[in-house]
């Protein structure tokens, strides 16, 4: 076996899950899931945020996923159904929807279920991806207050800029607006309005990255709002090489050595999924010490400097990203965000709970 892993802490998720009480303190919780537990594993994550208020997800396989393992929370799906006859799953699993294009009404009306559920209905504030216009919302609100098939009913919006200091003062206006008289619950926040937009907590949040410990906010570190990364990305030295001034490294020798370096080369490449696009200079740890990555990231491999790391050797750990190297750091330097790397881990890589 390669040495690559990654190690989950079920600790971390369950710290995380008590810092957005913190943030959000009379609000429910919603952990969003979705992807596969942001490329967690989607049971492996559900462990460490049992005592979630609600989960999120897009499919309802995911939810019967949850279910089966015995979760009894709501579980809401938030793209809603995708055609009518989802709404059988919809029914026989008990799982909320979210209600955003007037199709998903029109089914939800003609659908025989065993029991009402529970609808969120998205206002679209601005995203102009899912969701109905604030003319429309009124008459869409309407519809549903007089379904059979709906018990209870949650206004929600998803916000287009809660990274950005006054990213939803609009957002937020055309909500009051939309929803001021209305006497139901509320959904609008995703993490990053968790941690900084205190006036859209509403009744229910929804956080996602946060729950992994990865920042929301660019600029702002995930230890600086409270959180711990759950994931380390973990792998070892399988090769050294001792290069002079004037040699390179790697494929395209992106990296040539101003004076004699000592090469770590570790088994991770791009189809663990480290970023290719990660240049020379991206941070990496090697026996518990921080240095830089080396040349052009390859499908297998990557090269370290490990000059100033004397007691490197075959075997020695090397931490991708995880409590010594954040995953945002990596990220920054690869020209993305922590999201998309820690939802890029391949299969290949095998997963370790840590409880
Ligand atoms: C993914 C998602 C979230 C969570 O977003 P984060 O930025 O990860 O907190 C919340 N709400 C909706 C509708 C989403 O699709």
């Amino acid at each position: 076996m390669r040495p690559i892993v990654a190690h989950l802490s079920l600790p971390a998720l369950t710290h995380n899950l008590a810092r957005v009480r913190q943030y959000a303190p009379h609000a429910k919780v919603i952990s969003v899931v979705k992807a596969n537990g942001y490329g967690h594993g989607l049971l492996n994550v559900a462990q460490g945020l049992r005592e979630t208020d609600a989960f999120a997800v897009l499919n309802p396989s995911e939810a019967i996923a949850l279910r089966d393992a015995g979760y009894e929370q709501p579980i809401l799906l938030l793209e809603g159904v995708f055609a009518a006859g989802q709404l059988v799953e919809v029914d026989r699993y008990r799982l909320d929807l979210v209600v955003h294009h007037a199709a998903q009404i029109d089914w939800l009306q003609q659908a025989t279920l065993s029991a009402p559920i529970r609808v969120f209905l998205k206002l679209d504030s601005g995203m102009h991806r899912l969701g109905f216009q604030p003319a429309e919302f009124e008459s869409a609100l309407a519809q549903l207050a007089s379904c059979a098939n709906v018990s209870e009913i949650v206004l929600m919006t998803h916000f287009a800029n809660a990274d950005m200091p006054d990213g939803i003062t609009q957002a937020m206006q055309t909500v009051e607006q939309v929803m001021a008289d209305k006497p139901y619950p509320r959904s609008l926040a995703n993490s990053a309005a968790v941690v900084q937009q205190p006036q859209s907590h509403a009744d229910w949040v929804r956080p996602g990255i946060m729950l992994y410990g990865a920042t929301p906010v660019a600029e702002t570190s995930a230890a600086s709002l409270g959180l711990k990364p759950v994931m380390t990305l973990q792998s070892a030295l399988i090769s050294l090489q001792e290069i002079q001034a004037g040699e390179s490294v790697g494929y395209g020798s992106l990296f040539t050595a101003d004076k004699p370096t000592r090469v770590g080369i570790v088994a991770c490449g791009y189809a663990d999924g480290y970023p290719r696009h990660a240049p020379t200079g991206t941070p990496v740890a090697v026996n518990g010490k921080l240095t830089r990555t080396l040349g052009r990231v390859s499908m297998d491999m990557m090269a370290v400097d490990v000059t100033e790391i004397a007691e490197a050797n075959i075997g020695s750990a090397v931490e991708l990203w995880g409590e010594l190297v954040p995953v945002d750091t990596v990220a920054q330097a690869a020209g993305t965000i922590g999201y998309e790397l820690l939802c890029a881990v391949t299969a290949r890589v095998p997963f370790n709970i840590h409880g």
